[in-house]
């Protein structure tokens, strides 16, 4: 598939576009932070083609047949607009600009073959985890350098086997692309909430309430952490799972994301399990490890990530006796989180806590 445009703008989809409004709601896409898809075909909406939307995988209008008419790259929409930007296109109310990049689709034996269908195994040594390049590869901090100068700035020395130059670094290779693009700007706008979190109700600091939205930009990231903590210590996670994330950047509805008050005796704390999770009637299912369980710290706050790979219809569910401490952010965020909790975590009931995901 190629696509070529003339110079000024970057057009919506092509290399390098930055924002572009969405096809289907008309508000803006920001490529580095929302989740969302190309749309090409034709003007008249007669034949469209979506990609983008998941992993390896193109919708098209007729997947056996490309029309003969000439075809554009038509622009972009939100993941969550997909339908509206059909229903709109094929009725013809989305007005193009007069210069649009041609689309060329290649089908059958034009299209050289694809590598083995792999998304179902975790990712491999030497490439993204999130996008499976190779190439470009740069150092990501998994507690983010802003972590280790916020902590500098609280007057803490940090030292030990993980930690170069009063730094934390505990890095894993991913591409240039994701770490400075997506990654970056959902860094950015976690650190807005955390810090603020991290603060709240001391001194003479008032609590502080997440919205649904809040919760849910909390999830991602924690999500996003949980998964390079995986790719750090021999991956479980199925890539297609990582790779499905860096397009939607929201979790999945497999994962399920709490957040807790914590007082932290050190800089992070982490541990991440493999599990086996049985179904209701006590069977196990056909993959082995079928989940995963990933608890870790940053400032005063745990998180705890849990997730199975059977998808479909399976959903975790949660027995644990920590009302008050515990507070569930994804997939069923409360209408408004109130921060800090009276009763919080520490050294001695992290063990537990940890050991609670069985
Ligand atoms: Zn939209
Ligand atoms: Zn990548």
């Amino acid at each position: 598939m190629t696509g070529r445009a003339d110079a000024g703008k970057v057009p919506a989809g092509m290399p390098g576009w930055r924002n572009a409004p969405c096809l289907g709601c008309g508000s803006k896409v920001v490529q580095s932070r929302d989740g969302w898809l190309i749309i090409g075909g034709t003007r008249s909406g007669s034949y469209l083609v979506a990609w983008g939307a998941m992993p390896r995988l193109i919708y098209a209008t007729d997947p056996a047949g490309v029309p003969g008419e000439k075809l554009f790259m038509l622009g972009v929409a939100h993941q969550s607009c997909i339908h509206t930007t059909r229903a709109r296109l094929e009725a013809g109310t989305v007005r193009f600009p007069a210069e649009l990049p041609d689309l060329e689709l290649e089908q059958g034996d034009q299209v050289p073959p694809l590598p083995l269908y792999m998304l179902d195994k975790p990712a491999e040594p030497g490439s993204c985890p999130f996008c499976d390049s190779r190439f470009l590869l740069t150092d990501e901090h998994i507690w983010p350098l802003w972590y280790s100068r916020e902590l500098q700035a609280r007057g803490a020395i940090l030292t030990g086997a993980a930690t170069k130059n009063n730094r934390i670094n505990i890095t894993i290779p991913v591409c240039d692309d994701c770490n400075n693009k997506w990654m970056s700007v959902l860094e950015g706008d976690v650190k807005e909430l955390l810090v603020p979190m991290a603060d709240a109700g001391a001194g003479a600091r008032e609590p502080i309430q997440l919205s649904v939205a809040q919760q849910i930009r909390l999830s991602t990231w924690a999500v996003k952490t949980a998964y390079l903590i995986d790719a750090y210590q021999g991956p479980v996670i199925p890539r297609g799972f990582l790779q499905e994330f860096a397009l939607k950047r929201v979790p999945n509805p497999w994962t399920m994301v709490w957040v807790g008050g914590y007082t932290p005796d050190v800089a992070l704390r982490a541990d991440k399990k493999a599990l086996d999770f049985l179904t209701s009637d006590g069977q196990p299912t056909k993959n082995s490890p079928n989940s995963f369980s990933i608890t870790f710290t940053i400032l005063n706050l745990v998180f705890q990530v849990v997730g199975h790979f059977n998808g479909g219809t399976w959903t975790l569910r949660d027995n644990r006796q920590y009302d008050g401490a515990l507070f569930e952010i994804w997939p069923n965020p409360a209408e408004k989180l109130s921060w800090p909790p009276s009763i919080g975590f520490s050294q001695i009931s992290w063990d537990a806590l940890v050991a609670s995901i069985s």
